[in-house]
C-alpha cells in the first residue's frame, strides 16, 4: 500500500482533508482485501475535496480510467464496490475533532479578522500539523462508520462517434449533443442559441 508521502507529493500539500482521504483508503483496501485480476474496483465519492486526491492515488481510482464516480452530495462518504459483482464497503467519517482550547479559539478569531502576523500565523499552522497527527494516528474505529454493502454500477461505454456541434464546430461525444430545432449543438452553444433567442 502506499504511504502518506506519495499522497503529498501527489497533491501538493498537506492538509486534513489529505489525511482523511488517506485513512478512508486504507480502511477501504484492507477491508476489500485481495481482488482477483478480472475485478476491478471502483470509488464513488460523494464530495470533491482534498480527500479525493488520496482515494485516487490509493486505489488507483480516476476519472480516466472511469471507475472514480462522483455524486456531488457534499457528504463526506466513501463506497468502494467490485465490479462486475458489487460487493464492497461504504465508509463514512464521523470522526468530531476534539474541542479546541481559548487560547486557539482566540487565534481562529484573529486569523478570521485578517491578522496574518508571524505570531498568528505560526500558531494556526502547528494547530493544523496537529489535527493532521490526530487524523493519521486515530483508531479507524473512531474515526468511520464502515459497512458492508452490494450495489451494482452500470458499465458504462466510454467511447462515442463524434458529432459536430452546429455553431462552434467542435467535436462532440454523441450522447452530450443537444438538438435545437433539428441542429446538433454543444451545451455552451445551446446557451448561447437560447440567448440569442430570447
Ligand atoms: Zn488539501
Ligand atoms: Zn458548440
Amino acid at each position: 500500500m502506499k504511504g502518506f508521502e506519495e499522497v503529498v507529493q501527489f497533491h501538493g500539500h498537506v492538509c486534513p482533508g489529505l489525511a482523511f482521504g488517506f485513512r478512508v483508503a486504507q480502511a477501504a483496501l484492507e477491508a476489500m482485501g485481495e481482488r482477483s485480476l478480472d475485478e476491478e474496483l471502483v470509488a464513488v465519492v460523494e464530495n470533491r475535496s482534498c480527500a479525493v486526491d488520496a482515494i485516487q492515488v490509493m486505489s488507483g481510482c480516476t476519472f480516466g480510467k472511469g471507475n472514480l464516480v462522483l455524486r456531488d452530495y457534499g457528504k463526506q462518504v466513501y463506497t468502494f464496490l467490485k465490479r462486475p459483482q458489487g460487493d464492497g464497503v461504504r465508509i463514512s467519517v464521523k470522526w468530531i475533532a476534539p474541542p479546541e482550547d481559548q487560547e486557539m479559539t482566540s487565534y481562529w478569531q484573529r486569523f478570521s479578522q485578517g491578522d496574518r502576523s508571524a505570531e498568528v500565523t505560526r500558531a494556526i499552522k502547528a494547530h493544523k500539523g496537529r489535527k493532521i497527527q490526530a487524523i493519521l494516528q486515530a483508531d479507524t474505529a473512531d474515526l468511520f462508520e464502515i459497512r458492508r454493502v452490494k450495489e451494482q454500477l452500470a458499465e458504462q461505454a466510454r467511447v462515442y462517434p463524434s458529432i459536430r456541434c452546429a455553431r462552434c464546430g467542435e467535436k462532440v461525444m454523441g450522447p452530450m449533443i443537444l438538438m435545437t430545432d433539428d441542429r446538433p449543438f454543444c451545451r455552451p452553444c445551446t446557451e448561447m442559441e437560447k440567448g440569442v433567442k430570447s
